[in-house]
């Protein structure tokens, strides 16, 4: 839906202007997102070495060998007693738990990582290892039918530790815009037979705006509604319709994909995140696997302004300042192989 504005401009002498702003529903779950302001806020560049001076860096639990002391230990049950590791990552129970298994891998050695420092096998050996944690628990409690992986990367995403961390837990309670997706999907599934992702992803290849690309079989789209400010990319797995179907060839197109973001990401001075990766419960074939990556940034970096005000908090409404069309464009060349 568009909407129209007009009023007078103290910026050309007040002449009448007409601002055009959108208000748009997203074609699964009705959940309506605003679009306005349109390139009226920039992303703001991070000084990331200043994470490194030590009365900004402060006490980090993640750092050198303090990870040994100071971060929990899984009890004998799961796995045996302790924590697991594949590279630099390492893996240990979340000290504040979200969930009956909540866990945390600490992605790198390093203090502070750009994005540019985000080698495959870091990210790799980050996302197979919080999966194997996610099978495992699956394994040992069945019953538990949702599992998350979720990340905050620097402080305007709202981390609480620069030091790259990520969330892998398994919950009946995944949030929700999960839960409106899973609902909605399986009444479209229902209604129609045939998985609503599998249509979203032929429909938007043939439309080709806001499609991104292939790598392997993942595909990469720009959301119709965009849950950031600054747009919203997802990965859709087809088929993938729960964990176990989720195998290391998944992991591996994730980065690949990831990476080619993350160039995106450098070229136009976005320096912070949010990220999330569903699976939906075993049996069902109606809400394959999907990922969600979405920029963060201050509104300045004079008073620290976060990108999230009224509108995402007490209305519950995402409002975007990019359409998703012109991060379609713009993202895609990213994505050819060159
Ligand atoms: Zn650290």
């Amino acid at each position: 839906m568009h909407v129209e504005n007009t009023f007078l401009d103290p910026r050309a002498d007040f002449q009448p202007i007409t601002i055009k702003t959108q208000v748009r529903a997203d074609p699964l779950t009705g959940r309506t997102g605003h679009f306005s302001h349109f390139g009226a806020i920039k992303p703001q560049k991070l000084d990331l070495d200043k994470y490194l001076e030590p009365q900004i860096k402060g006490f980090c639990p993640f750092c050198g060998d303090r990870r040994n002391h100071v971060t929990p230990m899984f009890p004998e049950g799961l796995f045996h007693k302790g924590r697991l590791t594949r590279g630099e990552a390492l893996l240990v129970p979340n000290l504040f738990p979200y969930d009956v298994y909540s866990s945390i891998v600490i992605m790198t050695d390093d203090h502070v990582v750009s994005l540019e420092s985000f080698n495959d096998d870091k990210l790799y050996d980050s996302f197979s290892l919080g999966i194997d944690f996610l099978k495992r628990v699956r394994g040992k409690s069945p019953s538990i039918p949702y599992q998350v992986m979720a990340w905050n990367y620097m402080p305007p995403s709202g981390g609480g530790l620069v030091h790259p961390h990520q969330q892998y837990f398994a919950t009946e309670h995944p949030g929700n815009q999960f839960a409106d997706e899973y609902k909605a999907a399986e009444s479209f599934y229902h209604n129609h037979q045939v998985d609503y992702w599998t249509e979203l992803i032929k429909e938007e290849q043939q439309h080709g705006e806001r499609y991104i690309g292939q790598v392997g079989d993942t595909h990469w789209l720009a959301s119709f509604v965009s849950l950031g400010m600054l747009g919203e990319i997802m990965c859709v797995f087809p088929g993938v319709y729960c964990l176990d179907d989720f195998t290391d060839a998944h992991v591996r197109r994730l980065v690949s994909g990831l990476r080619k973001i993350f160039c995106y990401y450098l070229k136009n001075d976005i320096y912070s995140f949010n990220a999330s990766l569903y699976w939906g419960a075993e049996g069902q074939q109606f809400f394959p696997a999907h990922f969600r990556i979405v920029p963060r940034t201050f509104l300045n970096t004079r008073d620290y302004a976060p990108d999230i005000n009224f509108f995402q908090t007490v209305l519950q409404e995402p409002v975007s300042v990019v359409l998703p069309e012109d991060l379609g464009k713009e993202v895609k060349p990213y994505f050819v192989n060159r």
